[in-house]
């Protein structure tokens, strides 16, 4: 059974259409990039997913759970890092993390190791103890991530989760999404850097103007668009 399959998912706002006829699926520890130029709708798919937004048309459902029918229910399977960074500001990073693990669902005595390996592999440690809003711009978003992934949860969505991320972090960020990957997570990865995609062995969904202009492997989209696909590795 997949753990992320979309069908035939229009979302509109207003009269403004923003994703159209849209199906995909997520396998368990498969990774899907989702590519797309500002506008796209990558950031309204994911919204969907979590029930932020209401479609139109289609349906979703993750881990078998119909969002529309059960959106509480379904949306316990996912952990979700929005572009726009959301941490408590007065509270330390160990404590962002810890809070919404516990809001997961992750067992008391199992926290506190859950906590520290994922700080650590998103190479949070040294900062671990400090406030958030104390921290830079690309730390706050790793610590968002943490709060993602702590809980482990089936399927992951990651919302350009390395902007503002340093050349070295990044790889970090990467490695550890590739690790969860491996470890059975279905994840949706959305980024403006095909390189990012090509790290992670990721399948490729080309969104353009709210419908998929193309799915498959990175090598198999540079065999078939060339340059224009060529042109968001200038990343
Ligand atoms: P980016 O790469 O810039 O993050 P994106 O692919 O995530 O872009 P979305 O944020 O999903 O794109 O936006 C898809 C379309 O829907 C855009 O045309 C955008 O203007 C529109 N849109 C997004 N959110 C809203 C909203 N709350 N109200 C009205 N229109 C919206």
């Amino acid at each position: 059974m997949a753990v992320l399959d979309v069908r035939d998912l229009s979302v509109a706002y207003g009269d403004h259409v923003a994703l159209r006829d849209v199906s995909l699926r997520i396998e368990p520890g498969q990774i899907l990039g989702l590519l797309g130029p500002n506008g796209a709708g990558k950031t309204t798919l994911m919204n969907a997913v979590v029930g932020a937004v209401r479609p139109r048309a289609g349906a979703i459902s993750v881990c078998g759970v119909d969002v529309a029918a059960h959106p509480r229910r379904a949306r316990a399977y996912v952990g979700y890092a929005e572009q726009e960074i959301a941490v408590f500001p007065t509270l330390t990073a160990r404590e962002n993390v810890r809070d919404w693990a516990a809001i997961c669902g992750v067992p008391r005595r199992q926290q506190d190791e859950a906590v520290a390996a994922t700080l650590s592999a998103l190479l949070l440690d040294r900062i671990a103890d400090r406030q958030v809003r104390t921290l830079s711009g690309g730390q706050r978003r790793r610590v968002h991530c943490a709060m993602a992934t702590v809980a482990r949860p089936p399927l992951l969505l990651l919302d350009e989760p390395t902007v503002g991320v340093d050349p070295g972090t990044r790889r970090a960020v990467l490695e550890h999404v590739r690790e969860l990957a491996d470890a059975g997570t279905a994840i949706c990865y959305s980024t403006h850097y095909l390189p990012e995609v090509e790290a992670l062995q990721a399948e490729v969904v080309l969104l353009a103007d709210g419908t998929v202009a193309t799915r498959g492997g990175v090598a198999d989209l540079l065999d078939r668009y060339g340059s224009t696909v060529i042109d968001l590795r200038i990343a």
